[in-house]
């Protein structure tokens, strides 16, 4: 439910400050901090493919805009804009892991001392489960600057956090983006190497050839009406 505040005062959209309301149906029910027009900018896309065995998906197309975005949260340390990414998604993502632990992507400690967050799970935080801070970077490697036999060598790079368990858990690892996903096959196998129960991948964004954009595309309105009648579904069934 809305508290009194939020109907008196004008919910706007945190990437392009237009009143939200006079566009968007859905947010009649819950408050978004974006409007569906920079939404549908961002690409949203769910791929579900295997990796190695592991179930892997992203939810947006890693386009200029998520790009843009993604540089304002992690360059520019806009911590407000990590919720953003997956508001749309959340009440969704919430029901279907509501039984998982998540893992996020290793990070090199002292970058995220100087942002002061870490932004994978700023991202994610909205599923509102456990994070395990599992597995570290052992040096400040970036994917970008290794070529493609570096990246699958990626593993020497990273290590099991001391002391963290993750045996007879579901573990969900979670990262911003995936390109040719080495990092998350790497640690999906070390999670599993310690005993997770189940091992899934989910990433907000994923590099897709722009060839396979327009196939198996599932529009965005498709699963909003999906999700609203969810909704609709669950308030009929609640009693009294
Ligand atoms: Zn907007």
């Amino acid at each position: 439910m809305q508290s009194e505040q939020s109907s008196t005062t004008t919910p706007f959209c945190k990437v392009c400050f237009k009143d939200i309301r006079r566009y968007d149906f859905a947010s009649l029910f819950e408050d978004y901090p974006i409007c569906p027009t920079c939404f549908n900018s961002m690409e949203p896309k769910t791929v579900v493919t295997m990796l190695d065995g592991i179930k892997t998906t992203s939810l947006f197309v890693y386009n200029e805009k998520v790009k843009q975005m993604l540089y304002q949260c992690k360059g520019c340390f806009d911590i407000e804009m990590a919720e953003i990414f997956l508001s749309r998604h959340k009440a969704f993502l919430r029901r279907k892991y509501r039984n998982w632990t998540l893992v996020p992507a290793p990070s090199y400690g002292s970058k995220d001392q100087v942002r002061g967050f870490n932004h994978v799970v700023e991202i994610f935080k909205g599923l509102e489960r456990p994070f395990i801070h599992a597995i570290m970077k052992t040096d400040n490697v970036k994917q970008a600057d290794l070529n493609f036999a570096e990246r699958q060598q990626i593993g020497k790079h990273l290590s099991w956090s001391g002391g963290v368990s993750v045996a007879g858990l579901n573990i969900l690892f979670v990262d911003d983006l995936m390109t040719t996903g080495a990092t998350a096959k790497a640690c999906a196998k070390m999670l599993l190497e310690h005993g997770a129960s189940r091992v899934e991948i989910l990433v907000m964004a994923r590099t897709i050839d722009p060839k396979k954009r327009k196939e198996n595309e599932i529009s965005f309105s498709q699963k909003l009406r999906q999700i609203v009648d969810g909704i609709k579904k669950k308030i009929r069934g609640k009693p009294n």
